[in-house]
């Protein structure tokens, strides 16, 4: 009901992302840098495959991203 609260639960493919962006130093959506007081995680536990190998990932997103959520 809070639409204004609801993003993406899903964060945007890994490949397509920055290092900084992998590793949740900056947002997923915009890559602005995040700090403890505007990162979000996304829900959720986040894979990708490499080498036949599953690796966790920790994407973050900034609080009142505007793009995160919206295609
Ligand atoms: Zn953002």
């Amino acid at each position: 009901m809070a639409q204004h609260a609801t993003y993406a639960a899903a964060p945007p493919p890994i490949a397509n992302l920055t290092p900084q962006q992998q590793r949740g130093v900056e947002c997923a959506f915009c890559a602005i840098v995040l700090t403890p007081a505007t990162a979000v995680d996304f829900e959720g536990e986040h894979y990708f495959r490499r080498a036949g190998e599953r690796f966790r990932w920790y994407p973050r997103h900034c609080r009142t991203c505007t793009k995160g959520g919206r295609s």
